[in-house]
């Protein structure tokens, strides 16, 4: 359950500010002092956490607190808009072209859920009635488009592919052109991953984005990495440019440290997250509006 630990830990921090009448300074700033140490064990940015603090804090101490008759829900509601803009603000969407064809082109570290995601898309967007393309561009591990294949099986959703030899560019292009003669209208590019990031994987994401210039390259990240992921998302940003994050394996990540921290660091909005293994059902929109209430209810 994503939050889980950091939900825990807000709810004691509100604890002592329960049921009195009036607040005073050092009672806000006592529970405060508590939030910035449950957001720092969620393993939230330094910086994120400090600002947060501030901001709440500022707020806190306006009027609004102290002639409240509920100063103590003042203070949780104040918390939770903050929470939800430390999350994205309002929700944003995967941007589909409104002529014609769309690419999408998912990047990011082995292991972090690119290709699994990618079937995932496939099967969201064929169950909104679009005809969605998947396309292996990871040709360094011949298992990646086994595994591509295998979910364009499940999904009943066709994968181009081409012989591993092949220049991901040139696949990318192709598979562009042959989605265009099937009446294709969304291109999914399952993208290599490296186990770290190297200057010769951004070049050739480079030059796929150049050649096939997507409408969305979106950051598929494992949200149980925490600050890792957060540096991963800055380094994939400033060397390729992103247009937002997919975070998957919400589901075990307990702490959240990376969805509340990603937004503010990069600029780049959490698009969607990934909840389970499966397929259908394993992804799902975010809201950052909801996630707030979540974390707090
Ligand atoms: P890739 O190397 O980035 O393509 O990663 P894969 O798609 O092969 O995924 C790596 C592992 O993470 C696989 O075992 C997936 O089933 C698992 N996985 C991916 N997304 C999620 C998720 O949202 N939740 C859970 N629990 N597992 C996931």
């Amino acid at each position: 359950m994503p939050f889980e630990s950091l939900g825990d830990k807000l709810q004691s921090a509100f604890k002592d500010l329960r049921g009195k009448g009036k607040l005073s300074e050092s009672d806000i700033d006592g529970a405060l002092r508590e939030v910035r140490r449950a957001l720092l064990e969620a393993d939230v940015n330094f910086k994120v956490a400090k600002d947060f603090i501030a901001h709440v804090r500022e707020k806190a101490m306006g009027e609004e607190v102290f002639g409240s008759l509920k100063p103590d829900q003042t203070v949780i509601k104040i918390v939770r808009d903050e929470l939800t803009e430390l999350l994205g603000g309002t929700q944003s969407k995967i941007t589909l072209s409104s002529t014609g064809m769309t690419v999408i082109m998912l990047v990011g570290l082995q292991g972090a859920g690119k290709t699994t995601t990618a079937g995932k898309l496939a099967l969201m967007f064929k169950k909104k009635g679009h005809r969605p393309l998947l396309a292996a561009c990871d040709v360094y591990r011949p298992a990646a488009i086994k595994q591509l294949e295998v979910l364009g099986q499940q999904t009943d959703v066709p994968v181009y592919r081409m012989p591993p030899n092949v220049d991901p560019v040139h696949i990318a292009s192709y598979a562009v052109d042959t989605a265009r003669s099937y009446n294709r209208d969304i291109v999914i590019l399952d993208t290599a991953g490296r186990l770290t990031i190297d200057e010769k994987l951004m070049a050739e994401l480079r030059n796929i984005k150049a050649e096939v210039h997507p409408q969305e390259i979106l950051l598929v990240l494992d949200s149980m990495t925490g600050q890792d992921a957060v540096t991963t998302a800055k380094a994939f940003d400033e060397n390729l440019g992103i247009d937002g994050t997919i975070l998957t394996k919400m589901d075990g990540d307990a702490r959240g440290g990376a969805a509340l921290s990603i937004k503010t660091v990069t600029g780049k909005p959490i698009k969607m997250i990934g909840v389970s293994e499966k397929l259908d059902g394993g992804l799902e929109d975010f809201h950052p509006d909801r996630m707030a209430g979540r974390i707090l209810d």
